[in-house]
């Protein structure tokens, strides 16, 4: 596996690689490596000729209050993941090699990006798509792999790709869960014991969902009451929001139909959480 900081390096690496006719699957990640980013690029293994992994924890995705000092970083170990998975390139670059001095030039994807964690994170989603804008542009991959753990996250940049004429398939990876059902994340190193019990109750009532729904139930906001009761029911889990949405749209639904989107966000002590699960009818 090379080990890449500059992104002419890179490209003049991959220039050969499409030369020599090999498909380029992207996995673009933060670090901080668990079972779900490996299923990511297991999956980019099977699928095609060279895996380039960017390992980039990408400061315009973060307001200033949020965690971009503290996201936890552990850059040999994240390099012997990858390289253990068969990734070929691992893509590390500086802050200064990706945003020039004088960068101007962000991508803006309008109102999806405003619901769901758009609410309370009003810049994350043009950070992302910024950064994911860039990365496509450096790799130009065949096809960019993406984990369901962030549904909004997929919304976004598909309609990024359709919007803006990207030339590559986005594959999109179910979530990977701790076999307690925690939706694996960099951020649950944050938990402590006690939260991490508390924080199940996330999962748990996704489930819930799926039985009310499984029984029957199909106006949303009897699911999100019998929801919130749940969550309220763990003191150190304050919930942020239940959406339960068009999984293409986002558009809040007042009943559930067709392919439906139920996804949360909850503070559990100082991690942020999301989860979610799609429903189809
Ligand atoms: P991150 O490093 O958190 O930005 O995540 C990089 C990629 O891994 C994103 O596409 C995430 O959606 C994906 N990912 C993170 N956690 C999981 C998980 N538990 N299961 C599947 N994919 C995940």
């Amino acid at each position: 596996m090379k080990v890449i900081n500059t992104i002419k390096e890179l490209r003049q690496g991959l220039k050969k690689e499409r030369q020599a006719g090999r498909t380029i699957g992207l996995v673009p990640t933060m670090g901080y490596f668990h079972e779900g980013h490996l299923e990511l690029m297991r999956r980019a293994r099977e699928e095609c000729d060279v895996v380039v992994v960017s390992l980039y924890v990408n400061p315009t995705q973060f307001a200033p209050s949020e965690d971009f000092e503290s996201y936890p970083r552990d850059f040999e170990r994240d390099k012997k993941f990858a390289e253990n998975v068969g990734a070929d390139y691992l893509f590390c670059p500086s802050n200064a090699e990706i945003y020039l001095p004088n960068h101007l030039t962000y991508v803006e994807v309008e109102k999806i990006t405003k619901r769901l964690c758009g609410a309370s994170r009003p810049h994350h989603f043009q950070g992302v798509t910024t950064i994911v804008a860039k990365l496509f542009n450096i790799v130009m991959p065949d096809k960019a792999y993406f984990g369901q753990k962030d549904a909004q996250q997929v919304v976004v940049i598909k309609k990024m790709v359709d919007d803006l004429n990207f030339d590559l398939e986005i594959v999109v990876v179910p979530t990977v869960r701790e076999e307690d059902d925690l939706a694996m994340s960099s951020r649950n190193t944050y938990l402590s014991d006690a939260e991490r019990v508390e924080a199940l109750v996330l999962s748990e009532s996704l489930q819930h969902a799926k039985r009310l729904i499984d029984s029957g139930e199909r106006i949303a906001q009897k699911i999100k009451d019998e929801m919130q009761e749940l969550i309220e029911s763990k003191p150190q889990v304050n919930l942020e929001y239940i959406s339960i949405c068009d999984n293409r749209t986002l558009e809040e639904l007042s009943r559930v139909q067709g392919e439906t989107l139920i996804a949360l966000a909850a503070k559990v002590g100082k991690a942020r959480l999301i989860d979610n699960i799609v429903i189809k009818m």
